[in-house]
């Protein structure tokens, strides 16, 4: 882990997206963020050591736990990132509309192991409490090589099969935006 993969992808003065110079000191901290790039995708992220482990989720997250969803791991991202809300630039990497779908806290429901380790088995299981998605989730690979995972809603009070936050709730927790407003407002402050 770490944030080479990262840096060497983005051209920072083009893009808005955080360097990651100046992190610290945010544990525990999840978030979803809504990307409108090439394909739409829900960017899944969890502080772990430092940095944001980060998996691209097509379908986002479900309430159900009957839906499994692809997730696949991506380069780990700054702590700061889950702050940013905004445009990426047209010709930079991933470049489309970002919007903070959800953030919020979460915790390790595995007594016996850090997540890091868990990570590293290809195994973890958390509890969600944010303001759309809340209990527990477990990530497992699938694929060590194409960095398959899948994404699971475990079964606790928080299931909830008729519920579909992914398109009954659009809107940024942050700034109450849809995807559309964030692009139209960036574009008038060029
Ligand atoms: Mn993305």
């Amino acid at each position: 882990m770490g944030l080479k993969d990262y840096k060497e992808k983005r051209d920072f003065r083009k893009t808005k997206e955080p360097s990651g110079e100046q992190d610290g000191g945010r544990a525990n901290l999840f978030v979803i963020q809504k990307h409108d790039a090439r394909n739409l995708h829900y960017d899944f992220r969890i502080s772990v050591d430092g940095v944001l482990v980060s998996w691209a989720v097509p379908k986002g997250p479900s309430t159900d736990p009957s839906e499994k969803r692809l997730a696949i791991r991506t380069e780990d991202h700054p702590l700061s990132y889950a702050d940013f809300e905004g445009v990426i630039p047209e010709g930079e990497y991933g470049a489309g509309t970002v919007m903070i779908w959800v953030r919020g806290a979460y915790e390790n429901l595995n007594e016996d192991e850090r997540v890091a380790e868990g990570l590293k088995k290809g195994h973890i299981k958390i509890n969600l409490q944010g303001e759309k998605l809340t209990g527990g989730y477990a990530l497992t690979e699938t694929n060590k090589e194409k960095h398959w995972w899948i994404l699971v809603k475990t079964r606790d009070d928080a299931v909830d099969t008729r519920r579909n936050p992914t398109s009954t709730e659009p809107r940024s927790v942050l700034s109450g935006r849809t995807l559309a407003e964030i692009k139209k407002e960036e574009k008038e402050d060029e």
